[in-house]
């Protein structure tokens, strides 16, 4: 039951999102790629609206992994919820932007997390905002990994992402500190990305400003 639940709020949420996009336009065809994954919708997490949607289009070419580093990880559901109410309230009150930041979220709970969604702008990586999908993974991981479970379902959506035409079939896995000066994603984590297909190594830094 709690399959379908999820097959149907992803419907809702792609329905709405791609609205204009005639190669998704229908829930069957969504419910049979979906295969795998499913998505907690704003409703789902009680996510604030969004000031403004701004998108861009295209096939995406880049990925860009994130840790929160605060809040840290979180194992159960309504604590990922919390989470995500959390770093949108920073994002959107402190900091000013339209919404959280990010184009998803994964959080300890094993499920991914709507944020901006894709091919919206996003605010997560200087020049790359509106090239890219930026994924969060919730939780500090300078010195420990993220669980498997996390890091499997990353793969997941990339792979969703680029089996559903939102990426380009060459798109390249980037860690936020390539772009920015940050720690970010942290370094345990930025060790196991650059072990995935699709990581590049370009940019190889904040004053790197070749786009690879
Ligand atoms: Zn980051």
């Amino acid at each position: 039951m709690k399959d379908l639940r999820w097959t149907f709020m992803l419907c809702l949420d792609l329905t709405v999102l791609f609205f204009k996009v005639p190669k998704i336009s229908s829930c069957d065809m969504l419910s049979e790629v979906e295969a795998n994954i499913s998505i907690v919708s704003r409703n789902e997490w009680q996510a604030r609206e969004p000031k403004l949607i701004e998108k861009f289009s295209g096939k995406i070419p880049f990925v860009i992994i994130h840790h929160s580093y605060k809040p840290s990880v979180s194992y159960t559901e309504n604590g990922c919820k919390r989470a995500m109410q959390n770093i949108q309230e920073f994002h959107q009150l402190s900091n000013g932007w339209n919404d959280i930041g990010y184009s998803f979220a994964v959080c300890g709970d094993g499920q991914i997390y709507m944020g901006r969604g894709f091919n919206v702008i996003g605010a997560h990586s200087p020049r790359y905002n509106d090239k890219s999908i930026g994924i969060c993974l919730i939780g500090d991981w300078r010195i420990e990994l993220p669980p498997q479970q996390m890091l499997d379902v990353t793969q997941s959506l990339i792979q969703y992402s680029m089996k559903n035409g939102y990426l380009t079939s060459t798109y390249k896995i980037l860690g936020h500190r390539q772009v920015r000066a940050t720690e970010c994603p942290g370094q345990r984590l930025f060790d196991e990305i650059n072990t995935w297909s699709h990581f590049s190594k370009i940019p190889n830094g904040p004053i790197d400003t070749q786009i690879p």
